[in-house]
């Protein structure tokens, strides 16, 4: 349902702003939640603008949870950020709190707001227009894991339950085939046996996490391109924004399903898979980068595991839309007939291709491991 002008006006009286509002648009390209940019007169001060946001109700059931998680760990990365030195402003999120102090508004329907100072002189982009993008979003993603190495991660509300717990969803997937409700197993013999016969992927971090011999770390959950704003005059990665699925996780995972999506030379939804495949340029890219953002933070047992990140990853994705084409498209919005295989079989062809260049990657994780 979308925002009415009533809504968006109780919103915006309920949050603490000052001066005069002069310009209320919708912004952004954002797909979950919607995002608005206000523009405040102060005297004397000039214009200042604000973001402003209805949380997704659909996508977090649960917003109170992740106004938690989000002001945890922004009021944490506020106080890092200027004892390193930095614009608080800038290199991090700040929530603009509701007239009543707490983090978010509860307008009269039911809807939850939340509203951010607006991060000056920087942009997103939703394509990667150079590779220099995609390594200046690898940094900023390596820096939040950095600046985030001693926060208390088992405090963070696990808001999206099992998010990437990939041996639960190993289950869930064989549930999927045994239940059969579309009566789809059949055709897709093949891709299932490509699930059972990985089995092994799917309890890797799980067995290493039950025997603690990972830990646990703030993960951002949504690592693309357009959730880092670079900086229009410098063109570096400067704060990595929409916070929403913050969560206690395993760094390897973040940098897994940034490879997933950005080092993929096919889309998502490919049907032609000889197009698809994970480049190795942009995975050590992207490797180069995110190392360099971590500054050491992580342990030598973390950095060897992240080929096993993107290869965990991109198995995992590959077996939801595989589980959701069995399921008979229920969670995964469809565009045609059989898209949600065809995204599962893009999946599974950047596995494969992973296992090819499986000694590659390690080197290349090697090469940048000591820096
Ligand atoms: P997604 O589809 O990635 O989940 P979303 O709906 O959760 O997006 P956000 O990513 O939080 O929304 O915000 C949408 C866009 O608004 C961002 O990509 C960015 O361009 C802009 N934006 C968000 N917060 C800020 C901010 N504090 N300052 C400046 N621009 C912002
Ligand atoms: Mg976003
Ligand atoms: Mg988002």
């Amino acid at each position: 349902n979308p925002v009415t002008r009533e809504q968006r006006d109780e919103a915006i009286a309920h949050f603490k702003y000052e001066g005069t509002l002069v310009k209320d648009c919708p912004y952004g390209s954002g797909h979950i939640n919607d995002t608005f940019l206000l523009i405040f007169e102060i005297a004397e001060m000039g214009r200042i603008k604000v973001i402003l946001q209805r949380m997704n109700s659909a996508a977090f059931p649960k917003p109170v949870e992740v106004m938690e998680n989000i002001t945890g760990v922004t009021s944490f990365l506020k106080k890092k950020i200027i004892e390193n030195g930095g614009d608080p402003e800038r290199e991090t999120l700040n929530v603009i709190p509701a007239v009543d102090g707490k983090p978010y508004y509860i307008d009269s329907t039911g809807d939850y707001w939340r509203s951010y100072k607006f991060i000056t002189d920087a942009s997103t982009y939703d394509l990667v227009e150079k590779p220099e993008q995609f390594y200046e979003s690898a940094v900023a993603f390596g820096n939040f894991q950095s600046l985030l190495s001693d926060y208390p991660a088992e405090t963070l509300h696990e808001t999206i339950e099992k998010f990437h717990d990939t041996r639960n969803r190993f289950a869930l997937f064989k549930k999927a085939v045994e239940e059969d409700v579309m009566g789809r197993a059949a055709s897709v013999e093949k891709e299932i046996r490509f699930v059972l016969e990985r089995e092994e992927i799917a309890n890797c971090f799980a067995e290493m996490l039950d025997r603690h011999e990972l830990p646990l770390r703030v993960t951002h959950n949504d690592t693309k391109l357009n959730n880092v704003m670079l900086d229009d005059k410098t063109g570096k990665g400067i704060c990595v924004i929409d916070l929403d699925t913050v969560m206690p996780g395993l760094a390897m995972n973040d940098f897994g399903d940034s490879i997933r999506f950005g080092a993929s030379t096919a889309l998502e939804d490919e049907t032609d898979l000889t197009k698809v495949s994970c480049s190795m340029e942009l995975f050590e890219l992207y490797t180069k980068g995110f190392l360099k953002g971590c500054d050491g933070k992580l342990t030598s047992k973390e950095i060897e595991l992240m080929p096993m990140g993107a290869k965990t990853m991109t198995f995992e994705c590959g077996m939801r839309f595989l589980t959701d084409y069995l399921q008979g498209d229920k969670y995964f919005r469809i565009h045609r007939e059989g898209h949600n295989l065809d995204r599962c079989r893009t999946q599974f062809k950047l596995v494969e291709d992973m296992e090819q260049k499986w000694y590659t990657m390690n080197e290349i994780v090697k090469k940048y491991s000591n820096n």
